[in-house]
């Protein structure tokens, strides 16, 4: 009997950690101008997710930073024609916008930054994008995001 206890709470325990962990990703960006994935499917059950965020890269932030920024697909032409250095690192070199629903500062080598999303502001079928805004990076640091 106690064995069984102990497999239910383990289960249980079990089950609880892999529940979290669809409500939160962990995140990379490389030297290499690389996201560690290319899609963040996010658990409509989820009411915040977490986007734990890295550089694991070695270059200063000035030469090689990176941030996420998130908008619809729609509006990355857009979003990515109004970056400008001159709106300042920590703002992601981006103007203050309504359409970018998220978005970072530019991390250096070894940052984090957790960035936590409010998932009533995503729809299901809309497709978003998850991009680094950083000079010449979304062109290949870029990945879909979606609400399922
Ligand atoms: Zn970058």
């Amino acid at each position: 009997m106690k064995k069984i206890l102990y497999t239910l709470l383990f289960l249980f325990s079990f089950s609880n950690v892999s529940f979290a962990a669809n409500c939160a990703i962990d995140l990379e960006a490389n030297g290499m101008m690389q996201f560690s994935t290319s899609a963040i499917a996010i658990d409509s059950s989820c009411r915040k997710f977490t986007i734990n965020l890295k550089n694991t890269g070695t270059l200063d932030v000035n030469l090689a930073g990176h941030n996420v920024v998130i908008s619809k697909k729609a509006d990355f032409n857009y979003l990515t024609s109004i970056v400008n250095p001159s709106n300042g690192l920590d703002n992601g070199y981006l103007p203050e916008d309504k359409k970018v629903i998220y978005k970072t500062k530019f991390l250096g080598p070894n940052e984090t930054i957790s960035l936590v999303l409010d998932t009533n502001k995503f729809a299901k079928g809309e497709e978003y994008i998850f991009w680094c805004s950083f000079l010449g990076h979304w062109g290949v640091m870029n990945g879909s995001l979606t609400l399922s």
